[in-house]
Formats: structure tokens, C-alpha cells, sequence
């Protein structure tokens, strides 16, 4: 095993692997001693795209790290993706690692024996608390050096940080981050603490992570016998055609993860399977929240009737609550999902209630597009957003709602085992008709004008701000209306008050406070807080806090 270590190391001495085909060859011989991908593979990567701002070159450096992964431990593609994520399993399932910089500086204290003071005034001083920890531990002196860290081996205890909770969480959880830190190598503990502190700070999107995923899929097929016999799928084919056939391929994935938003489900088919195949076994599941589609601004009428030309299309009112995605399982279950796919079923248990009352016989499993709205049950109006945020976030108890909520109900996603997305949003209209019955302040279908009258719009957009609405969503109805998975689609507009011309105001705002830099804005203010002078109680009163923009490259510095 000792043997295995050293030769290890030497190959990481020896070879860049995160650069292309040498690298892939050495990172095959490591892996293949160590067996389980070492965590110093996934730092290294990280610390190759944290130097290089090339999108591209980003991509291809992290499709490296899955092809060696895909040809030496598939298994363990799983838990790097995640870590490349920062993410401890699917959005919807709400894990979050949740440690505060308190608690990550003691353990940088405890672990490398320095003095907390030293670590805080150091870490302000940098604006990085992981390149602080990186520095510190080489100041540790220890006998015997533990083993090293390995991908799935970090990725877990990361798990165990983030599911952990109560009283004696906090020492647990340094504990757990002492054991890390003192098997830490090189750049490791720099990545470690950023994970934990809930940034990466290298600058990968997920986009770039489903790019690289393809990619690496695509040059080295998985389920291939040791030693892979492909490794570089691409050789021989044109750069032109080689980028053609991948962005093909990386559409497949991208509009898989869409749809099944689960890397837990899509990369054993992924694996097993190929990548042509994921449309085929991952498909949109009741239950799996899904990217909602979103809609363009516009600035007034004429900008919606210059984009949509002879397109058929409808107004509808543009609520202003909470989105709801609304799914009803087989087995009767009822979940709701946020804009962001958090879990919002146990916020809503009155929406869950009603359902029963509101669906008809024919519906076996769907999911509805909504949005949930502050109502007053004794005026019988729509009460702004401000209120609905005053409902409790969780666990609510249906006897104990205060803010009541009624559902608009704009769109169907599925039906019955069968996905709509695909269908235009006229014929999505008509089966959410069929499927649900309106009842008044619990859940109505949102208020729409299919017209293309320039005056009886305007109109329409006045009474839905006298409906206290935000404005219109303008949407198309036949031609390009499908729904546009997790997509800012034009085929959706939004004509919200505030944006319209001649609409807007402006404020003498004054700066009363600033916060210190933290990253790229270590040394320099990050943010201000600004606030209007009341001239009655002759006292400045805080409105927002603004952050600071790199403006021409210029931005202001503390010194
Ligand atoms: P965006 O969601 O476009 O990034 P945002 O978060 O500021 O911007 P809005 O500009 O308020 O949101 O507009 C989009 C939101 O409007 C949707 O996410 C949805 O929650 C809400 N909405 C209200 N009424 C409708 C409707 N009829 N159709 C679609 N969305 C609606």
C-alpha cells in the first residue's frame, strides 16, 4: 500500500493531468494503484481552472478529470461531480453543508495548533479563509502521516458535517474538519474550507460541468474492460467536427438534467447506458421538480407586438407571490417545489388540502405550474408579496396559517404518465382546464386575454395593477410555445409596471455604511449601505444595500 502512495505522488510530480492525453495516461496509472480516486486529483483540477479564466479550456480540463475517473472508477464520478458542484446530492433535496466561518476558523485553529486571532486577522487580510488554511498547514507537526484523502472518502464526511445538527453539532463538526485538515496535501485544505464555507470561488457553473461531462462521455466511452481500449474517441476527426458532435451530445444531457434534474439518476444511465439512451430512462417524474421556464422583460406593448408579429398569443396577469410547481403523484401524495426546486410541501399544507377539491376524476399524476398568492379571504383580494413573506418557511401547521394563500394556476406540465413540454401551450391550457375546477380564493386559472388589440392590452396591463398584480406574462400560444425547460425564453414576456418607459423615478440615496471585500474584493469595499434622509425626524433611514460592480476595471479601493 506505502508502495502505491509514493509511486502516487511521483506520478503527480512527474505529469500535469489535467492537461490532455499524457495526463489522462498518468492519471490512469495512479488511479489504477490507488483505486479510488484520490481528492488531490479533484483539487488539482480545481486549482488549474481557478488560474485560467478560459471557459473552454475550463471545460476541457475538467472533462480530463471524469474521462480518467469514467475509464478507472466510474463509481466515484458520482461524488466528483457533486464535489465540482459543491453540492451534497440534487438542489431539491435541500442538503446544505450550512458551517459557519466561526466554526471553520476554529477548526483551522485547533487543527494547525495556531491562534484563532491570528486566523481571523489573517483570513480578513487575504479574504479567503481557505488559502489561509492552505498556508497554515505546514505549520503542523506530526508523527505519523495519515492516509490520504480520496474523493468519495471527502465527499462523505462532507455528508456527515452537512446532515448534522443540534446541540452538539458545532464540535462534532469540528472535529470531523480537524481529520480532514490533518490529511491535507498541497492545495487540498484550500478547497476543503471553501466547499465547506459553501464557495468554490474557481468560477464553475453547472452548464460548464454538463459541458465537461459530455465531453469527457463522449472521448472516452464508460463501460469500457481495464485497460480502456478508447481513451480518445475524437482522434482523427476535424476540430469543426469533433465540437459538432459533442455540443450534439451535450444537448442530450443539458435537456436530460432538465427534465430530471438528479445526477443520483442520470449518471448510472449515463454510465450503463450511453448518453443517447438518458432520454429514454430519465424522464420528467412527478415528484423531481423541474427548472422552470422563464420569461424576457420588455419595456411596453409595442416591444411585445414587434416580437411577436403575426404570432398567436395570450396576456395573462403576472402575480405576485411565490411560483408553486405543483405535483400530484400516483399515489395521491401532493408536493410543491419553489422557483429554486426547494421543498416547499410542508410551507403549504392548506394548497395540499385542497387539492382533492379542485381535481377532477380523470387525473391520475400531474404537474401544474402555479403561482402561490397573499390573499385576504374577507376583502377577497390579492394582498402583496411583502405579506406572503411573513409566512412560516416550514412545518407549518394548517390550523395555525394566518396568511392565506390562493393558487393561479397558469400552466400543466404532465398528465398522466405523459410529459406536455412538448405540446403548445394552447393545448397545455385546455387540459389544465379539463383537469382542475376553480374555487374562488383557493385556486383560480390565471386571468388571460388571448387579443392582439394594442389599447384592449394596455388596458388589460392597468387592470391587473388595479388587480394589484405586477403586470403581464405574454406568452405565445401555437407556433414556438412548448415549455422551455429551465430556459429565459423569448416566447415569454414580462410587461411589469416598473419597467415600462417614462414609468421609472429616482431617489437621492446616501452612503451610511460599507462592508468590507471579501475574494476578488479583498482590500476594497464590497458592498454600500444606502439610505434617504427623513426630514421630519431629521435622521438618515437605511433603504438597500448596493455591490459594488467592477466598473471600467476601476473599483474603488479602501487604501
Ligand atoms: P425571473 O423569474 O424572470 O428571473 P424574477 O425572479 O424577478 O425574474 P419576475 O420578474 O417577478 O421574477 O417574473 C417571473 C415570475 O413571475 C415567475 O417565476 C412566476 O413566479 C411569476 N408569475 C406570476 N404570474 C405568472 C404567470 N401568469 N405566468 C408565469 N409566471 C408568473
Amino acid at each position: 500500500m506505502l508502495f502505491s502512495f509514493v509511486l502516487l505522488e511521483c506520478s503527480f510530480m512527474k505529469f500535469d493531468y489535467t492537461s490532455t492525453y499524457t495526463g489522462l495516461i498518468s492519471t490512469v496509472c495512479a488511479y489504477f494503484l490507488f483505486r479510488r480516486v484520490p481528492y488531490l486529483a479533484v483539487a488539482r483540477t480545481f486549482e488549474k481552472i481557478e488560474e485560467d479564466s478560459g471557459r473552454l479550456r475550463n471545460i476541457e480540463t475538467l472533462s480530463n478529470l471524469f474521462r480518467s475517473v469514467i475509464a478507472l472508477s466510474p463509481e466515484d464520478l458520482l461524488c466528483c461531480v457533486y464535489l465540482c458542484l459543491n453540492q451534497l446530492g440534487p438542489a431539491y433535496l435541500g442538503l446544505e453543508l450550512g458551517v459557519g466561518e466561526t466554526v471553520l476558523m476554529k477548526a483551522v485553529a485547533q487543527a494547525t495548533g495556531r491562534q484563532l486571532d491570528k486566523i481571523k486577522a489573517e483570513a480578513a487580510e487575504k479574504g479567503d479563509l481557505g488559502l489561509v488554511a492552505e498556508s497554515s498547514r505546514s505549520n503542523q507537526r506530526i508523527m505519523f502521516q495519515p492516509a490520504s484523502l480520496t474523493a468519495v472518502g471527502v465527499f462523505n464526511k462532507l455528508k456527515d458535517i452537512g446532515n448534522m445538527s443540534g446541540n452538539s453539532a458545532m464540535n462534532k463538526k469540528i472535529d470531523i474538519i480537524k481529520g480532514l485538515f490533518v490529511a491535507c496535501r498541497f492545495s487540498e485544505a484550500r478547497y476543503i474550507v471553501r466547499s465547506l464555507a459553501g464557495k468554490l470561488r474557481i468560477g464553475l457553473a453547472e452548464q460548464s460541468v454538463l459541458a465537461a461531462l459530455s465531453q469527457a462521455v463522449c472521448l472516452t466511452p464508460p463501460g469500457q474492460e481495464f485497460p480502456p481500449a478508447v481513451i480518445d474517441a475524437g482522434k482523427g476527426m476535424s476540430a469543426e467536427k469533433q465540437k459538432s458532435w459533442i455540443e450534439e451530445k451535450s444537448l442530450i444531457l443539458k435537456q436530460t438534467y432538465c427534465e430530471m434534474p438528479s445526477y443520483d439518476v442520470i449518471l448510472p444511465v449515463l454510465l450503463k447506458e450511453g448518453i443517447d439512451e438518458l432520454p429514454r430512462h430519465c424522464k420528467l417524474t412527478p415528484g423531481i421538480p423541474l427548472r422552470p421556464m422563464l420569461a424576457h422583460p420588455t419595456k411596453g406593448v409595442g416591444e411585445v407586438m414587434k416580437r411577436f408579429d403575426e404570432a398567436a398569443f395570450t396576456c395573462e396577469y403576472k402575480y405576485d407571490g411565490e411560483r408553486a410547481q405543483i405535483h400530484i403523484l400516483e399515489n395521491g401524495e401532493v408536493r410543491i417545489f419553489s422557483r429554486n426546486q426547494e421543498d416547499n410541501t410542508t410551507k403549504y399544507p392548506d394548497i395540499i388540502s385542497r387539492i382533492p377539491t379542485v381535481i377532477t376524476l380523470s387525473v391520475v399524476s400531474c404537474v401544474l405550474d402555479a403561482e402561490a398568492v397573499a390573499w385576504d379571504r374577507e376583502k377577497k383580494q390579492i394582498q402583496p408579496f411583502q405579506v406572503l413573506t411573513t409566512r412560516k418557511r416550514k412545518d407549518v401547521d394548517a390550523a395555525d396559517v394566518k396568511v392565506q394563500v390562493c393558487v393561479y394556476a397558469f400552466d400543466l406540465l404532465y398528465l398522466n404518465g405523459e410529459s406536455l413540454v412538448k405540446q403548445t401551450l394552447s393545448r397545455r391550457r385546455a387540459l389544465l382546464k379539463e383537469s382542475f375546477q376553480e374555487k374562488e380564493g383557493e385556486f383560480v386559472f390565471a386571468r388571460a386575454i388571448d387579443s392582439n388589440d394594442t389599447d384592449a392590452i394596455a388596458e388589460f396591463l392597468e387592470q391587473s395593477v388595479r388587480d394589484s398584480c405586477e403586470g403581464l406574462m405574454v406568452k405565445t400560444l401555437e407556433k414556438d410555445a412548448t415549455y422551455e425547460i429551465a430556459k429565459r425564453s423569448h416566447n415569454w414576456l414580462k410587461l411589469k409596471k416598473d419597467y415600462l418607459d417614462g414609468v421609472g423615478d429616482t431617489m437621492d440615496l446616501c452612503v451610511i455604511g460599507a462592508y468590507l471585500g471579501k475574494g476578488k474584493r479583498t482590500g476594497m469595499y464590497g458592498g454600500f449601505l444606502l439610505a434617504c434622509y427623513d426630514e421630519d425626524n431629521e435622521e438618515f433611514q437605511s433603504v438597500c444595500k448596493v455591490t459594488v460592480v467592477f466598473a471600467l476595471g476601476n473599483p474603488l479601493n479602501i487604501h
